[in-house]
């Protein structure tokens, strides 16, 4: 039987080896437990093992499920890793501790006044559609360097780190390079990369946050 509890454990595991293969210190890696999709009765069981970052893709799923297992557990972070419109913004700020999906100049407007009027400020990524597929979210990588310009010298917001989502069907690693040497030049520490299915390389590629759902939770059905 697999529980949640020994798949978590498992998760940990894997992250341990494959940061000490390149080299790199497993503590340097945070997990990103995806729980969109589960019930908070599921989440639980997690919080439970003193894990604290978890992400949801959705703004009014997480707004149902989040704020009262937030206020049981205080020190957790919450990311958004799915699209985030403009009119859920304000929802946004209010509940999330990172949002790693900014990907474009419109949503960084409303973000800018959204954090200044909620005075709080969560954690930005920038997201890259580094496949550049037309139904996939995120900045094209040919205009992420002037987005990353526009976001701090326009809009006065603080990016700490870059998304992505790999193509699904096409080898991750040039994908996970291209982020990485995006972020490199724009001198961005943080690297959120890597799924269930490729957490392992994404972490040989540098990654600094992987965001695995299934391989905890289970299948989605
Ligand atoms: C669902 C989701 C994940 C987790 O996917 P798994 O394959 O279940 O690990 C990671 N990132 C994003 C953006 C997602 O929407």
């Amino acid at each position: 039987m697999n529980t949640v509890t020994q798949r978590y454990n498992d998760v940990m595991a894997r992250i341990e080896v494959a940061a000490r293969k390149s080299g790199r210190d497993a503590a340097d890696i945070t997990l990103v437990a995806v729980s969109k999709t589960f019930a908070a009765g599921d989440v639980e069981p997690v919080l439970e093992l003193g894990h604290r970052v978890f992400g949801e893709n959705r703004v009014q799923e997480a707004h149902g499920k989040w704020p009262a297992l937030k206020q049981a557990h205080s020190d957790t972070r919450l990311h958004l890793i799915g699209p985030l419109q403009t009119n859920k913004a304000r929802e946004a700020v209010a509940l999330f501790d990172a949002i790693e999906t900014l990907d474009r100049e419109k949503l960084a407007r409303i973000l800018a006044k959204e954090i200044q009027s909620a005075g709080r400020s969560p954690e930005l990524f920038v997201q890259v559609n580094t496949g550049n597929e037309p139904q996939k979210a995120g900045i094209g990588p040919e205009q992420a360097d002037a987005f990353l310009k526009a976001c701090t010298a326009i809009y006065d917001l603080t990016i700490t780190g870059m998304m992505c989502i790999p193509p699904f069907d096409q080898d991750p690693v040039p994908h996970f390079s291209m982020l990485a040497e995006i972020a490199a030049r724009h001198g961005l520490a943080k690297l959120s990369m890597g799924m269930s299915g490729d957490f392992e390389t994404a972490i040989e590629h540098g990654a600094t946050h992987v965001r695995v759902g299934s391989a905890i939770f289970g299948s989605r059905g």
